[in-house]
């Protein structure tokens, strides 16, 4: 079978196929002059796909006491939880993986054939050493930094919690732009107090607590002018912020967009922590509301300040911020920066907010 590098989203798998170097017209996406992969002629796509096909067991092979309703096509299963395949329909990823492993498919036709399920997820004993969690549950976590333990909690496993950050890494280059906007009056605010607030005036916020200071950018006006949340007819300032020299931060968008089939990589580890990474990058983009306390922000507080005390073999932090999505502005992502002078802000410019689009549901 042929396919081609844009039948797929994955990183990983985009490389192989590229190093190849075999260029053609792909059937499957109708694609022209991209790079080919022949399933017949190639082994590379079978080693890394079987590998994270091991992690599942077909239903007639899992105990008792796995719960049926939380089995699926393995097909569903990897369009729906892992963000390998570029807008394939469910019969398009059978036909592509069953011939990218044809070899399991001889022997064990029922994993692709049959629903499956991880075992490992209702594994106590395999929980208890892989979780993220240390109960593996997010809202006992919660509720323990909240109510029991704020500083000295045991129930992250921090060394994995740190190997998962090594993954998301992303790099800026010094010049790069951000925007930070404040709401303001017709005349503006001056550019040297368009920056974090000084410690004394520093709020709880979703990745620095009182006292801590911490400057939160967006990617874009767009984005942090709807952060702000400013109202009609509002005036507002948005500064433009240049980042004086190169950084890493953690990008806790693409938490859950990590790669399979990254080298090193433990596949079935990362499943079963998937649901608590997406809980972490949904906690830092939650939105505040005027009702929440103090409280609901020290869950995050305490991975971001987990982030910030990673350092090098130098004794240098290797992370100067982190990075998570907008849920005021969809596309949109901010960056909260652990040192607020490795921005500088370069210019502002004042806006009226003309019309706000609001929407609602009924609860
Ligand atoms: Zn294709």
């Amino acid at each position: 079978m042929i396919i081609c590098e844009k039948c797929f989203c994955d990183t990983e798998v985009i490389s192989v196929i590229r190093n190849k170097a075999e260029i053609g017209d792909c059937p499957l996406c109708k694609c022209k002059n991209v790079h080919i992969y022949d399933t017949d002629k190639y082994e590379d796509l079978s080693m890394m796909f079987d590998e994270l096909i091991s992690i599942y067991t077909p239903v007639s092979l899992l105990p008792e006491s796995y719960p049926k309703s939380d089995t699926r096509l393995l097909k569903s299963d990897l369009i729906n939880n892992w963000n390998i395949f570029n807008k394939k329909s469910e019969s398009d990823v059978y036909n592509i993986i069953t011939a990218i492993c044809k070899e399991k498919y001889k022997y064990n036709a029922e994993l692709f054939d049959h629903p499956v399920g991880i075992q490992e997820l209702y594994d106590q004993d395999y929980l208890s050493k892989h979780s993220l969690l240390v109960t593996n549950s997010w809202d006992d976590f919660v509720n323990a930094i909240k109510t029991k333990n704020r500083f000295h909690t045991h129930y992250v496993d921090l060394n994995l919690l740190e190997r998962f950050c090594s993954y998301i890494r992303k790099p800026y280059k010094a010049g790069e732009l951000f925007y930070r906007c404040r709401i303001s009056t017709e005349e503006g605010i001056p550019s040297n107090e368009m920056g974090a607030p000084p410690k004394k005036l520093t709020t709880d916020g979703r990745a620095n607590a009182r006292g801590i200071r911490c400057l939160y950018l967006g990617d874009s006006p767009e984005t942090t002018i709807h952060e702000t949340r400013a109202g009609a007819y509002d005036y507002v300032t948005v500064g433009t912020f240049k980042l004086k020299k190169d950084i890493i931060v953690v990008d806790l968008k693409e938490i859950n967009q990590i790669s399979p089939f990254i080298e090193g990589i433990d596949c079935l580890e990362y499943a079963i922590n998937k649901e608590h990474l997406n809980k972490i990058n949904d906690e830092m983009g939650k939105i505040m509301r005027r009702s929440d306390s103090a409280l609901d922000y020290v869950p995050t507080q305490y991975i971001t300040d987990f982030v910030k005390s990673i350092i090098r073999n130098d004794g240098a932090a290797e992370y100067a911020g982190i990075e998570y999505k907008s849920v005021m502005h969809s596309d949109g992502y901010n960056l909260a920066l652990f040192d607020p002078d490795l921005c500088e802000c370069v210019d502002t410019q004042i806006y009226r907010i003309d019309m706000i689009d609001y929407r609602k549901h009924v609860i």
